[in-house]
């Protein structure tokens, strides 16, 4: 233990409004109401709040609910909210308009992910304005930033699994700060936990709880994520918790399927890593896949699905009507009907190097914990897909130079028009085509990597801290293996792709995404032929549901 805790301070909900007289009648009907168990926090210009949201970020504070006037001169409402939200992103966001400005506000649901646009004036509070803060209370609330941001996390940046533990924090949307061992302020919080650095990473509890490089699953467990199961058996299991796993829990719980989804790291899957997903259908501006994990999650629990996070499903039974899934920690829940959505996952650069240089400086995908730290670096990202274009667009904010390391002589035959647009007009990114990564080089971290150019056979050393790979990716169906059909990548078969699989034992033929095991479903990247886009996954989550009730009727 690091001793005595201070008693936490109250969350914040912080108005901005510049005329005087609304700006004082709204923060008094809020302080009326939630004064006991918030700070009401005023500002008179979006310059001043953002000025407060950093004082209030350095003190540790947490932000519930922004209430955020549409029209201010110099910066609007939505300007504010935009610039605020990379501040607080877990905070709930309101935008206050005249009627007039309707228009504008329903736009902003997509600019700034807005949570409710309210018409003024407000009266009587009781009506329209307490049911609609007490709501994002709820769910400012149920994310879970009431914990988290004191939540420390010692380590290295060198140290895998000083990594791993960072990116399964941030893709969890658990906030933590972050504090290297070999700086003073790591060393006295190491020095005051009783550790000697040895072993990292360590993390210390906002109740100043101690683990030294803890399992996932129990790091999840202390900062407050259900990581098992309340029950032995439902109506649906849902495996893997990437869009289209969230859609199927979304589905199922809504309409009425007792419902559990076990997710073996983070909800939100390949998605969540997305800095940005522009062809989302309804989302014109388009939006983080974090943002887009983040609501699917809450409107997954808000229909009561069970979510279980770092949990591994590794066996899948038939036990009569129960289709019975094992979990990593070693117990089991049954289900009367189960959806596969398990994805795919980062195929390894098979680089002499890489393996140990893995989380030391070569990471998979787009480590968003890390790519912000990557200031005046030199950065590689190799592959030339779309994950990798985005990437590089992301990193270039941060990064002195990006290089895409494409191995085909074009970007144009693998990465869509739109990406190759943006990716062109940034001056610090470049892309190097017909060249392969053959060795990443250093001692406890990545220093250098020779590249090859396939053209002519030569090769050439880079200095190179960082490398980013994203060079496709494989489904991980092994513990399948003997009970579902898969093909020979070990993507899971379903519908009429089985007519040439032997194994299906009912007289009538599957329905659409329905396995070679009657009940057991599949949708999403994880699927034989599957189109690999989240629209995609969501949609064939969606409609495993529609075919599990189908099932279940004809049972
Ligand atoms: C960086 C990046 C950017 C992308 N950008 C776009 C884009 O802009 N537009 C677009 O349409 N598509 C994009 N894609 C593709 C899109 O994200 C995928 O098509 C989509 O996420 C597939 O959803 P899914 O639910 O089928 O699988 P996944 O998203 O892969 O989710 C599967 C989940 O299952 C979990 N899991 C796996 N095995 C197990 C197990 N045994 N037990 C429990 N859990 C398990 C995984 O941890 C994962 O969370 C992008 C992909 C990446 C990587």
């Amino acid at each position: 233990m690091t001793g005595p805790v201070s008693q936490p301070r109250k969350p914040v909900i912080l108005t901005v409004d510049d005329d005087p007289a609304v700006s004082r009648a709204v923060a008094r009907d809020l302080r009326r109401h939630y004064g006991e168990k918030y700070r009401i926090v005023r500002a008179e210009s979006g310059s001043d709040a953002l000025e407060t949201l950093h004082e209030l970020k350095l003190r540790g504070d947490t932000l519930a609910v922004f209430v955020a006037d549409y029209r201010m001169p110099r910066m609007s409402g939505i300007e504010f909210l935009e610039e605020a939200m990379d501040i607080y992103p877990l905070a709930r966001r309101v935008l206050l308009t005249a009627y007039a400005d309707t228009h504008a506000a329903i736009e902003a649901i997509n600019v700034v992910d807005l949570d409710h646009y309210l018409l003024k004036p407000w009266d009587p509070p009781e009506e329209k304005l307490y049911p609609v803060i007490d709501a994002l209370l709820d769910a400012w609330q149920a994310a879970g930033d009431r914990v988290i941001p004191h939540t420390k996390v010692i380590g290295h940046p060198w140290n895998a699994r000083s990594s791993q533990v960072r990116e399964f924090l941030a893709r969890n949307q658990l906030y933590y700060t972050w504090f290297r061992a070999d700086e003073p302020e790591g060393q006295r919080l190491l020095e005051a936990a009783g550790e000697d650095g040895l072993t990292l990473p360590v993390i210390i509890t906002e109740q100043g709880e101690t683990l030294v490089d803890p399992a996932d699953a129990d790091l999840a467990a202390t900062l407050g994520l259900t990581t098992t199961p309340a029950e032995d058996f439902y109506d649906l299991g849902v495996i893997g918790g990437g869009p289209a796993g969230l859609a199927a829990a979304v589905y199922g719980a809504s309409e009425g399927l007792k419902t559990v989804l076990i997710e073996r790291t983070a909800t939100g899957g390949q998605a969540g890593q997305s800095s940005r997903i522009e062809n989302y259908l309804g989302f014109p501006d388009g939006l983080s896949g974090a943002q887009l994990a983040d609501r699917a999650r809450r409107q997954a629990v808000k229909f009561d699905a069970e979510l279980i996070t770092a949990q591994e499903a590794t066996a899948l039974e038939v036990r009569g009507a129960a289709r019975t899934v094992t979990l990593s920690d070693g117990r089991s829940i049954g289900a009367r009907a189960v959806i596969l959505a398990t994805g795919v996952s980062y195929r390894q650069l098979p680089a002499d190097g890489c393996g140990r240089l893995t989380g030391a400086g070569v990471h998979y995908g787009a480590a968003t914990s890390i790519a912000a730290e990557c200031d005046g670096e030199d950065v590689y990202i190799v592959g030339g897909a779309n994950s990798a274009g985005q990437a590089a667009v992301n990193l270039s904010r941060h990064a002195k130079s990006v290089t895409l390391v494409v191995r085909g002589p074009s970007l144009e035959s693998s990465m869509s028009y739109y990406l190759i647009q943006q990716v062109g007009t940034i001056d610090n990114i470049k892309v190097r085509t017909c060249t392969v990564v053959r060795e990443a080089c250093g001692g406890d971290h990545l220093e250098k990597l020779v590249l090859e150019d396939q053209r002519t056979g030569q090769t050439e050393e880079v200095t190179c801290g960082r490398m980013f790979v994203f060079i496709g990716a494989e489904p991980r169906t092994d513990w399948l293996d003997g009970v579902v059909a898969r093909d020979d990548h070990g993507f899971v078969l379903a519908g009429p792709d089985l007519r040439n699989v032997c194994g299906w034992t009912l007289s009538r033929p599957p329905h659409h995404l329905e396995t070679s095991v009657p009940g057991v479903f599949v949708a999403g990247d994880v699927r034989a032929e599957s189109a690999k886009r989240v629209a995609a996954a969501v949609g064939e989550g969606s409609m495993a549901v529609m075919l599990v009730h189908r099932y279940l009727a004809e049972a």
